[in-house]
């Protein structure tokens, strides 16, 4: 089976890790390949067939998707692949002939195999790139494509709202991807705990990413800036033993925070503290690790401000941080200035896609 698996952008390596330490735990075959054809987000893992001992000891299959839904931290959905393809120059064409040679793509795929005619169908699409088709477009053609193919087998049932079987089609450049979505509607970077929604909150996955990036090996942690407390309560959920902080200036994203933690059956784990983080030394002495999404000053808050704001602040964690910190932000001269006016030093840069803007992240000792 092959597997398209979509996360954030700028975060395949991380995610083809976790994907290939999952599927070690399974004794299965596989192999696990970052940005198929060049596509960024994405990461393509192929997987024998997995199967385990039930409380009878009858050995029963194993279904590799719904393990990786249950389990993943860094993906956002699981795609079962019908077909991947490249077509060169389709940004040039105009959308009829854009739309007929993927209408002619998907009517020679044997997509019944991957559905029962008896089961409803729906297409969900996703585009990114120069087109002059939409993603609108591409879900009519798909949908028109299937519905045509299973018509040979019986006759097909399509429902847009609540279908048993969501296709995903997406163009993403000049490369086609085409699969069954085990995931559904809702991605996975959207927690179930997120009962309060703070209006700059980290993505789950892109949390988790960071976390990876600090390597956090039980010493005391803290979120500076932590918002809706995303950064705490994932690594919480993860199991960590250490002490885990989040402090947060404003009280209605504390509350919020807290009521997050309460919904992830966290709460007890983390220690939600009011204060602000360019007084750092007054709420911690010393802590080993700092990872944060900084304020950017583009949804909260004054963009004038953001220098001092960051100047202060590393000159607080100067004092007590003792490990390793990971900061993402828009803002590279600001952050850049702070972090060597400071005496820190980057080990680590890379730049991370989040709603739609380009983050850049700093691993700093
Ligand atoms: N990662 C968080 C989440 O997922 O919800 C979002 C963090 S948001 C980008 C930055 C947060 O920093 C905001 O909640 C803001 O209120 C907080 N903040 C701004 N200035 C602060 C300061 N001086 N000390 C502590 N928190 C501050």
């Amino acid at each position: 089976m092959r597997l398209l698996l979509t996360t954030s952008q700028g975060i395949e390596d991380l995610a083809k890790g976790e994907v290939e330490n999952l599927l070690s735990g399974l004794g299965v075959p596989f192999r696990v390949e970052e940005r198929p054809l060049g596509v960024e987000g994405r990461v393509l893992a192929e997987v024998g067939e997995a199967y385990y001992t039930d409380e009878k000891g009858k050995k029963r299959e194993l279904s590799v998707p719904t393990y990786l839904n249950e389990s993943s931290r860094l993906l956002h959905r699981i795609i079962m692949e019908i077909a991947s393809e490249r077509f060169e120059g389709i940004g040039d064409d105009d959308p009829e002939k854009a739309l007929k040679r993927i209408e002619d793509f998907v009517s020679e795929l044997p997509v019944e195999r991957f559905v029962k005619v008896s089961e409803s169908f729906a297409v969900r699409s996703f585009r990114k790139g120069e087109h002059s088709v939409t993603s609108v477009d591409i879900a009519r053609t798909v949908g028109k494509a299937v519905f045509d193919r299973l018509s040979r087998f019986g006759t097909p049932r399509v429902n847009l709202d609540h279908p048993a079987v969501i296709f995903r089609a997406e163009l993403i450049g000049d490369v086609f991807f085409l699969g069954i979505d085990t995931t559904g509607d809702s991605s996975l970077h959207k927690r179930p705990w997120r009962v309060y929604d703070h209006p700059a909150h980290l993505k789950a996955s892109i949390a988790n990413a960071l976390i990876e990036l600090a390597k956090p090996d039980g010493g005391s942690f803290i979120d500076p800036f932590c918002g809706s407390g995303t950064i705490p309560i994932e690594l919480a959920l993860r199991g960590y033993d250490g002490r885990i902080i989040g402090l947060e200036k404003y009280r209605k994203h504390l509350r919020g925070a807290e009521m997050n933690a309460l919904a992830a059956g966290v709460s007890e784990r983390i220690d939600f503290v009011l204060g602000d983080a360019t007084r750092l030394s007054e709420y911690v002495e010393s802590v080993d690790f700092a990872v944060s999404n900084l304020p950017y000053g583009l949804k909260i808050g004054r963009k004038g401000m953001i220098p001092g704001l960051y100047m202060d602040f590393f000159s607080e964690l100067s004092k007590v941080l003792e490990k390793r910190g990971v900061f993402i932000t828009t803002e590279k001269r600001a952050i850049e200035r702070a972090i060597a006016e400071n005496g820190f030093e980057i080990r680590h840069h890379r730049l991370i896609g989040h709603g739609g803007l380009t983050v850049h992240t700093y691993v700093v000792e």
